[in-house]
Parts: structure tokens; sequence; C-alpha cells
């Protein structure tokens, strides 16, 4: 059995006031009686404020990148030990926005996982196909490659791992995948681990994310293998994010 997990995306969004607003409130309407785990992956500056504020709360905190570097001279990158030793548990590797808007590419992003899980966080590994790749019929060779190119490397532990499937075009466009589309690539992601590891891909918690809101979180959540969400948009709303971790 798969706790499910809800993962905050904040992206490049709030201030100290906002952080602190938003994660007291979530401190006090989020308790062990919530089923899910739930996480919030705030920006690098605000990592540390959180893991104090989140310290007595079941919410644990997360980064959105990370170098795929241990140390040296590699200006405006930030470690996975630093993270780390902010208090951070997640890291998200291979956002959408990270492979188009920064040029990431898989074979880095596979450095980025192994320098998570060396440092003792929990990457959550995304993957996603554009909207050309959707309409020309090429989701699943997308989400293959992507996978793959973790797959192939022996180092990557697929038991300290998160997967997330976001499809590009349901990002911040308030379009979804249908539950039943969802879950058709979600379970092909759990049959490609199983090729490679059948116990780690049972247990691998497999997130969707893109336009997840509190009308259609439950429907989505409802499949076999949907794990939980990756919250964009909604998780800058205490009450959007709160509903969809109950629902979860
Ligand atoms: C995301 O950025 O990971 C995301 C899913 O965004 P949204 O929920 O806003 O579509």
């Amino acid at each position: 059995m798969r706790q499910p997990l809800v993962i905050g995306n904040w992206k490049m969004n709030g201030s100290l006031a906002f952080t602190s607003e938003l994660l007291h409130t979530l401190e006090d309407r989020i308790d062990d009686k919530i089923s899910c785990e739930v996480g919030v992956c705030t920006p690098f500056v605000y990592i540390k404020l959180a893991t104090e504020l989140t310290a007595n709360s079941v919410i644990k905190v997360g980064a959105q990148t990370v170098s795929e570097f241990k140390a040296g001279a590699y200006t405006g990158e930030v470690s996975a030990l630093m993270l780390k030793e902010l208090g951070a548990d997640w890291v998200l590797v291979g956002h959408s926005e990270r492979r188009t808007l920064f040029n990431e590419v898989n074979a880095a992003l596979v450095q980025k996982v192994l320098a998570a899980q060396s440092a003792g966080l929990t990457p959550v590994y995304c993957m996603g196909e554009t909207e050309a790749d959707y309409k020309s019929g090429h989701t699943f060779s997308v989400i293959a490659d992507q996978i793959g190119a973790l797959l192939d490397s022996d180092d990557v532990d697929l038991n300290n791992l998160v997967l997330a499937y976001e499809p590009v075009w349901a990002i911040g466009t308030g379009l979804t995948a249908t539950p039943d589309e969802a879950q058709k690539v979600h379970a092909f992601i759990r049959t490609l681990v199983k090729e490679k590891n059948i116990k780690s891909a049972e247990g691998l918690r497999i997130l969707y994310g893109g336009s997840v809101k509190p009308d259609n979180a439950l429907s989505l959540f409802g499949q076999d293998d949907i794990d939980g969400g990756l919250i964009g948009g909604a998780s800058l709303d205490a009450d959007a994010f709160i509903s969809i971790c109950q629902q979860a």
C-alpha cells in the first residue's frame, strides 16, 4: 500500500511575509490526522524559515531544483548537501520549466537525482510531454525517453525516489489530462520501472501534476497508479491546498 503524497510547488512566488503566513495556516490545519504525506517546495531562500515553521508539523519541506555538482566553482548553484543542512527532505528534479526555460537535459537530471540521493534527499523526478507531443501521439515515447534515462543508471536508488507525471500542456493552463489518460501514463511508467525492479515499482509513488484543483483532485487520485499530486498554482492558496491534501 503506497501512502498518498501531495507536494506543493510554489515556484518563484512569495515573500517572507507570504511564506510565513501560508505556512502558519498550513501548520495549524494540516495535522497528523491527515492520511497523506504533505510537502512544500519553496524557493531556496525560504527553505530554512519553512523548515523552522513546520518543525512541529507533518509538513516536509523541499527545494525546486539542485545542482548536479557536489561543490566548487559553479556560481549561483546550490548543492544537495546545502539543502539537506537547511532541513530539506525533497527536491524537484526536471520540472518542465527547468527543462524548457533552463535547458536541463536528461543526462544532467540523472546526475541531479544522484546528487540528491547521496545527500539524503528524496528526488521527485518530473516527466511530461509538450502539447505538440500530445497532439501528435508521442506521449508514451517522450515519457519512455525521460524515465529511460533514469532507469539506465544502475546507481539510482529506486527506493528513495518519487516520480511525477506532468503533461506540459496542463501546467498552469487550467487543462488537465482526464483521469483515464493520466492513469494510462502512470501505469506505463510503473511497468517500465517494474521491468527494472518489480519490488521497487510496487512501492514507488507516481504523482500527477497539471492544474490539479479541489474539484478534480478526487477523480485523479482515485486512479490505481496515481499516488497523489504535484500542485503548482493551487498550493499557494491554503484552502485549495488543504482540500487537495484531504482528498488524497
Ligand atoms: C507544477 O508547476 O508543477 C504544476 C503542476 O502547476 P499547476 O498545478 O499550476 O498546473
